[in-house]
């Protein structure tokens, strides 16, 4: 294992050829949960935190290696794919050019933890051992989680899927989007109501990421008229139809 820090993130290997980074605060929480868990119930527990820990985020790892092989399939290279406290992230190079293999691309995380969860529940069926079952659980919990449909969560990222077939991909994405910031606003206020904190943080982080998408959505409709436009200037009449569509996609 070669660590090379590169900023927030810490590159801890690589894995199928996709570099593997973990955040900082990712392991600052691992080691803090493993210290009071030691000071607490002594050397084992410390060690059994670490290893439940290391279970957990390797479930992580797993699904998003999930999406990373699922877009490989489509031709679409993974960066790399970085750990936080919140969960992963694949650093895909490109976006799956149809909807069908979006959605294909977003379920394929999830799958992994329903499958991870049918291997940890065979584990607790021939020991009884309950962190198998945690497992299990957790894995389901995990998979369940990520297929609600709050875009640019992978539920999101299907309903995208299932918008762009029925209404291409701009508008498609403007309305995923809208609900994304419902969902969002939701967490945050739910989470608020009832003090869950980290609710609230996750639709903290999920408004950011809605954010975020808005703005690639942006510059990539800016892009395509640019270029529309700049086709115009060369052959006329056959994009002017195109260019009146995309303009009225960016300014709904
Ligand atoms: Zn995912």
């Amino acid at each position: 294992m070669r660590i090379i820090s590169t900023g927030a993130a810490v590159r801890v290997g690589r894995l199928l050829g996709i570099p593997i980074y973990l955040h900082w605060s990712f392991l600052v929480l691992i080691t803090g949960y493993a210290t009071v868990s030691g000071l607490r119930g002594g050397v084992l527990d410390a060690a059994l935190t670490l290893v439940g820990s290391t279970a957990l985020f390797g479930s992580v790892l797993l699904h998003e290696l999930g999406h990373a092989m699922a877009a490989r399939f489509y031709g679409i290279r993974t960066a790399h794919i970085s750990l936080y406290p919140f969960g992963g992230v694949a650093a895909m190079e490109g976006m799956p050019g149809e909807p069908r293999h979006e959605m294909v691309v977003a379920l394929a995380g999830p799958a992994v933890n329903f499958g991870l969860a049918v291997l940890f529940g065979a584990g607790f069926v021939l020991t009884s051992a309950m962190p198998w079952a945690w497992m299990a659980l957790l894995n389901v919990m995990m998979g369940l989680f990520n297929l609600i449909p709050a875009f640019p969560m992978d539920g999101g990222r299907v309903l995208r899927a299932l918008l762009s077939w029925k209404w291409g991909f701009v508008q498609g994405s403007q309305v995923a989007i809208a609900i994304g910031r419902g969902f969002a606003v939701l967490f945050v206020a739910g989470g608020l109501a009832f003090g869950a904190w980290n609710v609230v943080l996750v639709g903290g982080f999920l408004w950011f990421a809605v954010h975020i998408e808005r703005r690639r959505l942006d510059q990539m409709v800016a892009r395509e008229r640019a270029w529309i436009a700049s086709l115009n200037r060369r052959f006329n009449p056959v994009y002017v139809v195109n260019t009146q569509k995309c303009r009225d996609f960016s300014e709904r």
